[in-house]
C-alpha cells in the first residue's frame, strides 16, 4: 500500500477541480515501452533522430517501419489499471482535465471521453501537402504511403522541433491554471511545453502530485511525489475518493 499524506486525501475528497498530465510511464504497464527503456532492434536509434521531419524527408522508408512497428505493437495492448483509474477520476471531479503526452490513444480505449493529445495520435495519418487525413485502413500497404495529390503521408503524431496543436494547448493550461490539484503521472518532465504545465499550476497555487517510481526533474518542485508505478498508485488514489 502507498502512504497517502492527510493532504492529499483532502485535495482527493474535497477539491472540484482537478488536472492530470500524463507520460510515457503511464501506459509502460501496458507493455508500451518509454523511449526510456529498451526498445530491441530499435535501441541503436534515438527517437529525436527518427521523430523529426528532416530524418522523415530524408528516410521516409526507415521512419515509416518505425510508426508501423509502434501501430502493430499499440494493437496488441490494452489500457492497465492506470488508465482505468483515470476514467473513474473523470466520472468524480466537476472540473476534470486529462492532459497527454502519449499518441497511444490508450485513454480514450479505456474509456476517458475527454483527452487533450499534446502530441497527437498514432492512428492518425495526413498528407503533407494537402492536409488530407488517413487512417490506418485506408493507408497504401507501400513502404512509404502516398496521397492521391502525390504529397508524402506522415504519422499523425508532432514531431521533435515542431509547435503543439495551439487550441489544446491552450486548453491544457488554462485547466493547468484553475486546478486545485495537478497529478503528473509517467512523465520524466523534461520535453517542453508539456512539462511547463505542472510548474504553471504550481505558480497558481494548485497541489502539484508527481507519480513516477523514479525521481525526475519535477520532483523537487512538486509538493509531493509518490515513487511508485502509475498503475499501483492510481487505484489506490481512486479508492479513497467517495463514491458519488
Ligand atoms: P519518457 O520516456 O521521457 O519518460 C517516461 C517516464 O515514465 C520516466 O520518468 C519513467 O521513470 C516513468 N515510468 C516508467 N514506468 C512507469 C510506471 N509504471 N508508472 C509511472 N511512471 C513510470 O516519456 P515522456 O515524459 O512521456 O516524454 C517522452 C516523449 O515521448 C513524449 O512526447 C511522448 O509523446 C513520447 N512517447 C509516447 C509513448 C506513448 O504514446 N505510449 C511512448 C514513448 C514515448
Ligand atoms: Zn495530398
Amino acid at each position: 500500500m502507498i502512504q497517502i499524506t492527510a493532504k492529499l486525501a483532502s485535495k482527493l475528497k474535497s477539491c472540484n477541480s482537478v488536472c492530470v498530465l500524463t507520460g510515457a510511464g503511464i501506459s509502460a504497464e501496458s507493455g508500451v515501452p518509454t523511449f526510456r527503456g529498451p526498445e530491441g532492434l530499435w535501441s541503436k536509434f534515438k527517437p529525436e533522430e527518427l521523430a523529426n521531419v528532416q530524418a522523415f524527408l530524408a528516410n521516409p522508408a526507415l521512419v515509416w517501419e518505425w510508426y508501423r512497428y509502434r501501430k502493430t505493437l499499440l494493437k496488441n495492448v490494452s489500457p492497465n489499471p492506470a488508465h482505468i483509474a483515470l476514467v473513474k477520476m473523470e466520472k468524480h471531479f466537476k472540473d476534470f482535465t486529462l492532459v497527454t503526452q502519449n499518441v497511444d490513444n490508450l485513454h480514450a480505449r479505456a474509456g476517458s471521453h475527454k483527452v487533450l493529445c499534446l502530441h497527437g495520435n498514432i492512428d492518425k495519418n495526413y498528407c503533407m501537402t494537402c492536409a488530407k487525413d488517413f487512417n490506418d485502413a485506408n493507408l497504401a500497404q507501400t513502404t512509404v504511403p502516398k496521397c492521391d495529390c502525390g504529397g508524402l503521408v506522415r504519422p499523425g503524431v508532432v514531431w521533435f522541433g515542431e509547435s503543439l496543436p495551439t487550441q489544446t494547448f491552450e486548453e491544457a493550461e488554462s485547466a493547468a491554471r484553475r486546478s486545485q490539484l495537478f497529478l503528473c503521472i509517467g512523465t520524466s518532465a523534461v520535453v517542453y511545453p508539456a512539462a511547463s504545465l505542472p510548474l504553471i499550476a504550481k505558480e497558481c497555487g494548485s497541489y502539484v502530485v508527481e507519480i513516477n517510481p523514479e525521481v525526475t526533474e519535477l520532483s523537487a518542485i512538486a509538493d509531493e511525489s509518490i515513487f511508485e508505478k502509475a498503475g499501483v498508485a492510481l487505484p489506490q488514489l481512486v479508492d479513497i475518493i467517495p463514491k458519488n
